[in-house]
């Protein structure tokens, strides 16, 4: 039922905490997932003429530390017995998620209720709730 399950990820502890859900569901039948890190692009925004930061520089790096980071992930999918790819992408998360759902026909998305602000306060964080509200897929929200 859940054969293709799409993980994004923000390295958060809460979406740590999802990964241990992905590896559990191939008990359920899962096979294969896709890992999917979104690096934010409204944080790329600011001209480096007002700035003097070198955002290339930064975008570089951040994807650097993304394919360690995925690279990890993957590998541990791996030794739990799943067949696992990752992709990282660059724009806004929550739009990037639903695409590649859709591109990847994915039978479930399984993505942490917080991620990296964890707000004391938040029932839900803004890439969660988007994602919850526009997937036409289900979802798995795991709990902080
Ligand atoms: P906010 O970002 O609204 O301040 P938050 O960081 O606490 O709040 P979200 O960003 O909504 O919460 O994170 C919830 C989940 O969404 C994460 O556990 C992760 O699964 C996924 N997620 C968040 N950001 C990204 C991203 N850049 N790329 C991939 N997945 C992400
Ligand atoms: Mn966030």
């Amino acid at each position: 039922m859940f054969d293709h399950i799409l993980y994004p990820t923000d390295f958060s502890d809460v979406s740590m905490k999802a990964m241990s859900y992905v590896k559990q569901l191939k008990d359920a039948g899962a096979k294969k997932v896709t890992v999917l890190h979104v690096i934010d692009d409204r944080t790329l925004v600011v001209p480096d003429v007002f700035s003097g930061i070198d955002f290339m520089a930064v975008e570089n790096e951040l994807r650097r530390i993304a394919d360690e980071e995925c690279n990890k992930i993957v590998e541990q999918l791996r030794e739990s017995g799943l067949e696992a790819w990752f992709k990282i992408e660059k724009g806004v998360p929550f739009r990037e998620i639903i695409r590649v759902a859709k591109e990847d026909d994915v039978s479930l998305i399984v993505i942490g209720s917080h991620g990296k602000s964890n707000i004391e306060e938040m029932l839900l964080g803004s890439v969660s709730e988007k994602v919850i509200r526009k997937a036409v897929r289900p979802v798995l929200v795991v709990k902080r």
